[in-house]
């Protein structure tokens, strides 16, 4: 029988926490705010380049951020967007990051854009966890989702991450009322005959998809009912897991997660910073914008870095007010990594 040890689950030096005791253990770190995709619910017009837009943080910059939040104790890093596998150096950020002190577990996530051919050299980059978004398994639907008739592409590359050994791979589905709502039992069919997980994801309001979000947004709370009424049953949240709630079959490989940010509570569970792809520090998906910590990007001054952090950090607010119609300063969340 193995057990776990308290070395396995506990960070090695003491988590960042707020003022209301929240630890944060995880960063998501965006690459880029470019996509080739056209998702309905986050860029449906397409990328468009602002004017004045800031460059992306160099591999360097990266390199000093990522070492500030690992000695604040963050041990957890996922590589996000836009479509972070689209940045040229993108295998050598992924390097970069595996190989910083403190740093035990590189995930990334994507549309799927080119995972077929790099599964294996993304995984010996030391990635060892991958997202794969896959909104539906009807490639027609896809296409309309996506504005990419991919599908077939997409599928051999989840095929691909499996061959090529990561640890943890899951699919994401953005739940959508009238879209692919009637494509759960499908999806759930999916993953429990295979050894993969699923994410269903309550599609979330931004400054630019409102109409979509009153047309389509589903409660993930129904979903949960759904998956309970068929046996599954909740499980105990993971070390270093977010808020979603997690569930397993007795009859099923994979594991099914759900996202549900408009429940109660969601934000008690709050243990992720997020780092936009110009050096924004976003404490809340959903709050009025992020602060500019790139000055202190350029030297190798750590103390400076991390003094900051930890100040930002003491400032977090309690909950998102998405309850009260308000989502924020974040347009699209292709621009802040999801
Ligand atoms: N381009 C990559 C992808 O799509 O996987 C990574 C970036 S994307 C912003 C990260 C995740 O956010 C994806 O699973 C995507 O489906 C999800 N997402 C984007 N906009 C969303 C929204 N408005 N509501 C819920 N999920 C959203
Ligand atoms: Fe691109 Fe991901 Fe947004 Fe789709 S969800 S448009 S793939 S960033």
């Amino acid at each position: 029988m193995t057990t776990s040890r308290a070395s396995d689950v506990l960070p090695l030096v003491p988590a960042l926490s707020d003022a209301i005791g929240r630890r944060f253990e995880y960063l998501r770190l965006s690459l880029t705010d470019v996509c080739n995709f056209r998702c309905t619910y986050c860029l449906p017009d397409g990328y468009k380049k602002a004017c004045n837009k800031p460059t992306e943080l160099s591999v360097d910059e990266l390199r000093r951020a990522v070492s500030g939040f690992a000695e604040l104790g963050l041990w957890k890093v996922r590589l996000t967007g836009g479509e972070p596998t689209l940045r040229r150096d993108f295998e050598e950020v992924a390097r970069a990051v595996a190989g910083i002190p403190g740093i035990r577990r590189v995930a990334m996530t994507t549309n799927g854009y080119r995972l077929a051919e790099r599964a294996r050299v993304w995984r010996d980059c030391g990635i060892s966890a991958i997202n794969i978004s896959v909104d539906s398994l009807d490639p027609a639907r896809f296409a309309q989702i996506t504005g990419h008739d991919r599908l077939e592409e997409v599928l051999r590359g989840v095929e691909a991450a499996r061959d090529a050994g990561f640890d943890s791979i899951k699919l994401n589905a953005v739940l959508m009322r009238g879209v692919n709502d009637d494509e759960l039992a499908a999806m759930v069919d999916f993953v429990t005959t295979r050894d993969l997980s699923l994410r269903f994801i309550e599609v979330m309001r931004t400054n630019d998809n409102t109409a979509f979000f009153s047309q389509r947004h589903i409660a993930g709370q129904t979903v949960i009912d759904r998956l309970e009424a068929d046996g599954w049953q909740r499980l105990p949240r993971q070390p270093g897991a977010g808020p979603a709630v997690e569930l397993g079959h007795p009859e099923a490989k994979g594991r099914i997660g759900i996202i549900a940010p408009y429940s109660k509570d969601f934000c008690a569970s709050c243990n992720r910073l997020r780092l936009s792809s110009d050096g924004k520090l976003h404490l809340c998906l959903f709050g009025d914008g992020g602060m500019d910590i790139r000055p202190l990007l350029q030297s190798d001054d750590r103390e400076a870095l991390t003094d900051r952090i930890r100040k930002l950090v003491g400032t977090k607010a309690r909950a998102h007010r998405l309850h009260e119609g308000n989502s924020g300063a974040t347009p699209h969340l292709a621009s802040i990594g999801g």
